[in-house]
């Protein structure tokens, strides 16, 4: 499987702003926000899309999802923010390696662009 940008900031070669870390996951302020509040969380295992995870993964998977919740109501907006995976080229995934991105600080249209 091949690294990503992603493992570069995981190993601190590459810089990025830091906002959260444990054993298991890692967030950051995404580099081109797309709203006031934009992070990444990321588990610091490479699994290239959600749709590569497998059984093993679930307590990975559970865990990345409520620090996105938990990262996400301690920056600013309280319950007001939505999370998002892209899935895929065609999704508009862009770096493989699986992220949740945090989304705060205005108004979201639905269905989403
Ligand atoms: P996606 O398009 O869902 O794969 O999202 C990838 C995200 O990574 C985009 O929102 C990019 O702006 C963000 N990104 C790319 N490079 C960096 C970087 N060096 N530091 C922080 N975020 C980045």
């Amino acid at each position: 499987m091949a690294e990503t940008l992603f493992t570069k900031i995981i190993n601190r070669e590459i810089p990025a702003d830091i906002v959260y870390e444990d054993d298991l996951c890692l967030a950051f302020k995404d580099i081109n926000p797309q709203a006031p509040l934009h992070i990444l969380v990321i588990p610091k295992k490479h699994i290239e899309r959600i749709s590569d995870a497998d059984k093993d993964e679930q307590d990975l998977l559970g865990h990345i999802f409520l620090k996105a919740g938990e990262i996400a109501k301690k920056n600013g907006y309280g319950d007001a923010f939505r999370l998002v995976v892209n899935n895929g080229e065609d999704a508009g995934q862009t770096v493989f390696h699986l992220h949740i991105h945090i989304l705060a600080g205005r108004n979201f249209a639905w269905p989403p662009g």
